[in-house]
């Protein structure tokens, strides 16, 4: 006979096993638990940002993330972020413009973002900063933006009658890029002519001391550029026309159309559009083209923005 020996199943082991398991699951929870409490999502959300606006910031960096974490909820700052041309460090400066300018009106998010990117939140002439001539036919000059003191370029040559009225000069860059233009220009059915070219720091104080001394400092300030702060004296720019035309009447010419659209082809482009006066701080100027080579001319022609803009967001770094 069998004695059938009843199997005891000894439960110790099985019961170390349910807790080690408990344990575990229970420190999953609590690790699921901080992620979510330290996570950028609650943390936005505690601060007052919605669903939408969470998913909004989420896609920018860490630090920026956290700024929107401890920078209280503004009803500015989702509509300012969305802005292609944001840029952060402007952030206080875009919201004391909207503070300053539109109060209780609805804000104009693009213009802000525009006008505060290229400076012209502060007057004219204020806040100027010096260059950076590294960037040699990249640089920047503007109300804001200066040469260095009595900046004269080492290239200046004299442009002949053919491609100019008499006594204009500039840097030979980019003159032989005007020459490359002038034919092009020619094949199409037009004739370029330059009437004013390089100018010197003598030259453009005599052009503003005489309207200062006859009109006023503001009326100076608004038909001339300072010295040092003229596009004329980097020896990068020409104001064309075609023979005959003047300033009244060469926006209604065929040249200029031709020469808007295609002088970044030959490293030029239209410094002062129609309709972007705030921000370039100059008056529409149909004649007046800044050299800046043919890559750079044809990244700022596509984007569609002044050089200001173009600068502000994508060289200023
Ligand atoms: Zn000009």
């Amino acid at each position: 006979m069998y004695y059938t020996k009843k199997r005891k199943i000894k439960k110790g082991p099985i019961i170390f096993i349910a807790v080690v398991i408990f344990i575990i699951i229970l420190i999953i929870v609590c690790i699921n638990l901080y992620k979510h409490y330290t996570s950028f999502e609650y943390k936005l959300g505690e601060a007052g940002y919605n669903e939408k606006e969470i998913k909004e910031i989420l896609k920018f960096d860490n630090k920026y993330i956290e700024y929107a974490i401890e920078n209280k909820y503004e009803d500015d700052f989702i509509p300012l972020l969305k802005q292609k041309y944001f840029i952060w460090k402007n952030y206080d400066r875009y919201i004391e413009y909207i503070n300053d300018v539109y109060g209780d009106k609805k804000v104009d998010y693009e213009k802000v973002v525009s006008l505060v990117n290229v400076g012209a939140d502060n007057d004219p002439y204020t806040h100027t900063k010096k260059t950076d001539m590294d960037k040699e036919y990249a640089i920047l000059v503007n109300k804001y933006n200066s040469l260095p003191e009595k900046y004269a370029p080492d290239d200046i040559v004299e442009m002949s009658n053919w491609y100019a009225y008499p006594d204009n000069r500039i840097r030979q860059t980019v003159y032989d890029a005007f020459k490359e233009m002038s034919e092009g220009a020619k094949e199409s059915g037009y004739t370029l002519i330059v009437n004013s070219s390089y100018r010197s720091y003598e030259e453009q104080k005599e052009i503003y001391d005489d309207y200062e001394r006859n009109r006023g400092k503001e009326y100076a300030d608004k038909y001339a550029a300072r010295p040092d702060f003229s596009e004329h004296q980097t020896g990068l720019s020409l104001d064309i026309f075609s023979p005959g035309a003047n300033m009244s009447n060469f926006a209604d010419t065929e040249t200029y159309k031709w020469l808007k659209d295609n002088s970044y082809k030959y490293g030029f482009i239209l410094r002062y559009p129609l309709g972007k006066e705030d921000i370039t701080g100059y008056n529409y100027e149909a004649w007046h083209y800044r050299y800046l080579g043919k890559e750079l001319a044809k990244k700022v022609y596509d984007s569609g923005l002044t050089y200001d803009e173009y600068y502000a967001y994508y060289l200023d770094k």
